[in-house]
């Protein structure tokens, strides 16, 4: 057993957790960088006290702390454990993230199947939290994951997957740490093809419909419509389809450290100027959008989330929000979801519309249903009275969401109330249950859990 004073400390600076939008730090007492499973089971057996785990640390909420306890910092549990090209399967360390894991398979013409639209997440932190992205029909990652390596609150390591400890599988994927450290994963893959891209106005009431024909073809990769501020009535669909073009864009994956200054100034003129919202419509749209595009699936997975990266969050911070709308409900929700977004001066850049199936896999699933997703990127000052106005005008949203049968997602502020987060996951009685059953002490916990559940 690893001694308390054996937990390989980093320096004292760092013992404040930090997520990537400043607000919600967290205070904990040790930070723990683990290399191996044997290493987590024997950090978990030896600290006496609560535990929270960290990954790329984007969530938004103090996900990844709990107060004076021991962060787990996955970062360093970052190596491939296997690979197997030819049967289209990978298996990691948890701390690896997307854009490692695409250097790695790009050459053997592979893709990561699932995953955000930005590379800098690790793969633990993903399936934490079952994350989807733009890809048309996936849905959740958990659809891609065969296994995971868990380490449970007593030290114990064991293998989880739908033949083999079921309802662990099930929990630990979007159960943001509360089931186990996930030490290793391992993912089905996809082919890495050339896409072109086609962006196109849609009215808003026959979006449905429209995306109805995009998930139909087998040949399109990605698609999201997005809304912008004032009115977020008019989508515009942007579709990547498999294509045998040459590319416009050169190289297969974008290079790691580039700098991005002028999407930088856009976000801040988007959000500063006078006439933003005429800004984005009639330049920053058209000049993004209008030209054609081929790129590899690859390059386009690899996007760095320092493209949006304000040069300061001091004043003000970027934040995200998302919701899940059953399809019957798209027309009348996103009708209301401008309303209030207008009624509270929300800063919003943009909705982004993306689509799932149902989710049947994971315990606290996302998408009871097939839903629309909708992804609202804004911008909020950082002070107590603006914290607390996001706090208003969120719930309201949420209670928007829950009269439409809708669920939020998990891995941002932490706004709702303890009964919204209960009538949004009813099933988080059996993850109670399941909790308490492996871990009675309550170890494994962070800021959301200690306060939902
Ligand atoms: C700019 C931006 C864009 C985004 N786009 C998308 C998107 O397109 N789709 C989407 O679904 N989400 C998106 N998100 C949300 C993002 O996917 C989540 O915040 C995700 O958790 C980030 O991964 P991470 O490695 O930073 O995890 P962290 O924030 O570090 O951790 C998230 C949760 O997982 C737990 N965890 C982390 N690692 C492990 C582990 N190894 N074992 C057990 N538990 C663990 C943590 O305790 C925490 O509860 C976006 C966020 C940002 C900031």
């Amino acid at each position: 057993m690893v001694a308390f004073d054996a937990i390989r400390p980093v320096s004292a600076a760092t013992f404040l957790v930090r997520n990537v939008t400043g607000l919600y730090t967290v205070e904990v007492a040790r930070i723990f960088q683990p290399v191996d499973a044997q290493d987590v089971a024997e950090a978990i057996r030896g600290w006496p006290g609560k535990i929270a785990i960290g990954g790329g640390r984007y969530s938004m909420g103090g996900q990844t702390a709990i107060r004076l306890g021991l962060h787990i910092d996955m970062r360093s549990m970052n190596q491939l454990v296997w690979f197997k090209p030819e049967s289209r399967c990978v298996r990691v360390q948890a701390g690896v993230r997307w854009r490692d894991l695409q250097s790695l398979i790009d050459s053997h013409d592979l893709a990561v199947k699932t995953m955000q639209s930005y590379s800098n997440f690790t793969v633990g932190g993903s399936v934490s939290v079952n994350v989807h992205g733009r890809y048309v029909g996936n849905g959740p990652i958990c659809n891609s994951v065969r296994a995971l390596q868990l380490v449970l609150a007593d030290g114990s390591i064991l293998e989880a997957s739908r033949a083999q400890n079921t309802e662990l599988f099930r929990a630990a994927i979007g159960g943001y740490g509360a089931i186990g450290v996930i030490t290793e994963v391992e993912l089905e893959l996809a082919a890495n093809v050339r896409m072109e891209r086609t962006v196109q106005e849609v009215p808003l009431e026959r979006y449905p419909e429209y995306f109805k024909a995009i998930l139909s073809d087998k040949a399109n990769i990605l698609h999201n419509a997005d809304l912008i501020p004032p009115l977020f009535n008019a989508p515009l669909a942007i579709t990547w389809k498999t294509t045998s073009k040459p590319p416009t864009e050169s190289g297969r994956l974008l290079p790691q450290g580039l700098t991005y200054p002028t999407e930088q100034n856009v976000i801040w003129a988007l959000t500063e100027l006078p006439f933003a919202e005429n800004l984005q419509k009639d330049v920053v749209r058209p000049m993004r959008l209008s030209k054609p595009a081929v790129v590899w699936r690859n390059r386009e997975a690899s996007r760095d989330v320092a493209e949006l990266e304000p040069r300061t969050r001091r004043f003000s911070t970027y934040a995200l929000q998302e919701y899940f709308i059953p399809v019957r409900h798209f027309a009348s929700f996103v009708k209301s979801l401008g309303s209030v977004l207008r009624q509270h001066n929300v800063e919003a850049l943009n909705v982004s519309i993306r689509h799932a199936p149902a989710d049947t896999l994971s315990m606290l699933p996302w998408a009871k249903e097939e839903v629309f997703c909708f992804v609202l990127y804004y911008k909020q000052r950082t002070t107590t009275t603006a914290m607390e106005r996001v706090g208003r005008w969120t719930r309201e949203l949420i209670e928007l969401t829950l009269a439409n049968e809708g669920r939020y997602y998990l891995p941002y502020q932490l706004h709702a109330t303890q009964s919204q987060f209960d009538r949004a996951y009813p099933e988080a009685g059996s993850f109670r249950l399941l909790k308490k059953s492996i871990d009675p002490a309550n170890k494994l916990s962070n800021a959301m859990w200690d306060t939902y559940l």
